[in-house]
């Protein structure tokens, strides 16, 4: 049977045209800076965003702690959104790794303001013999709350207010081409608010390996350093870095389908009295399927849609997840729309 997999963005295999561009890749070592297409995938990125420097990654976890790494130092305090991925899933690596403590703050929405930086700073004594705030991290899409869109004013004003206070920003940007596509906003009028981004070649962009990290010269400088230290220097990553350079040179605009393919699946299911879907809480490519209705666990749910045919995510208990990408069809949301009226039929 045919697997329609929506259980991430993550699955997405390469285009033959992506193959072919990767097999024409010329390659040398990483390791001394010899390895062409590396470098010019981070250059390119580096001027996408703005930046001075860019760092090819293995993935957006390791962006994200090489961010947290070269902009604290051990037992420095990190101030963030509870649910977002760096404390949700990354909890234990900024401890093991960067020795960092995490603050985190429960916000509206993943939308973490100034005034709850503040209130969490204010929160606990601060005299020097105790930990030190130095970075904020946000989040842009928040996967979280179903890929919705950190609204620019709000990153604006954090990011202005905490330079004022003597933090840094990190943003972790895994889905943010999703977040360009759908407000116009482009990857450098958003990363002028963070001191680094991260973002992933392997979600919607649709490369099967590897992550971004941009920032100034002396943070790239130093996260090369400790991507070495946690043995994730690459040697001929040429192969690698040029699915990531065809996808953010030629995927970035197709977005708008799985934006409107996610729409669509929404539209199908709103007359589903047990899902509940609110079309409006689709903000770019991820829908969010509530199932408090149902007698069954997320996990129950999900082995059931799985026998017909449909791989989803149980976020959390009573939620699962459904992630539309580039290999994903209008046709597929049909089918799974259909997979998913059948199974709340039972459920
Ligand atoms: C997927 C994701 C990551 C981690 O990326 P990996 O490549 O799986 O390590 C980090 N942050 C957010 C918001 C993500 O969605």
């Amino acid at each position: 049977m045919h697997i329609l997999d929506l259980k991430s963005d993550t699955v997405t295999l390469p285009t033959e045209e992506m193959l072919r561009f990767v097999k024409d890749a010329k390659m040398g070592d990483d390791a001394y800076g010899e390895d062409p297409v590396t470098n010019e995938l981070e250059g390119y990125c580096a001027s996408l965003f703005g930046k001075e420097a860019a760092l090819f990654t293995s993935s957006g976890t390791m962006s994200n702690q090489l961010a947290i790494h070269a902009q604290t130092t051990p037992g420095e305090e990190v101030i963030l959104d509870r649910y977002h991925h760096i404390n949700y899933f990354e909890g234990i690596q900024a401890v093991r790794f960067a020795g960092v403590i995490l603050n985190p703050v429960k916000t509206k929405k993943g939308i973490l303001t100034y005034e709850e930086v503040n209130n969490a700073i204010e929160d606990k004594p601060r005299s020097s013999v105790y930990s030190r705030p130095s970075l904020v991290c946000i989040e842009n899409t928040v996967s979280y709350y179903g890929g919705f869109i950190f609204p620019y004013e709000s990153i604006k004003s954090l990011y202005i207010q905490s330079k004022e206070r003597g933090l840094n920003v990190h943003i972790d940007g895994a889905r943010i081409a999703n977040a360009c596509v759908k407000t116009g906003i482009s990857f450098k009028e958003y990363a002028q608010y963070g001191d680094t981004v991260s973002m992933c070649f392997s979600k919607g962009l649709g490369a099967p390996f590897g992550s971004i990290l941009v920032g100034t010269k002396q943070v790239i400088d130093k996260a090369r350093k400790y991507r070495k230290w946690h043995g994730g220097q690459l040697h001929q990553s040429g192969h690698m870095a040029a699915a990531a350079l065809y996808a953010i040179k030629n995927n970035v605009s197709r977005i708008t389908d799985d934006h409107a393919n996610a729409s669509l699946l929404a539209s199908l299911l709103v007359k589903n009295p047990v899902l509940k879907i609110n079309k409006n809480e689709v903000y770019t490519n991820i829908v969010m399927i509530n199932i408090e209705d149902c007698r069954t666990t997320s996990e129950e749910f999900i082995f059931e849609t799985k026998q017909q045919g449909l791989e989803l995510f149980p976020w959390d208990k009573k939620r699962v997840r459904a992630i539309i990408h580039v290999g994903i069809s209008k046709k597929d949301i049909y089918l799974a729309a259909e997979i998913l009226q059948k199974v709340t039929t039972s459920c």
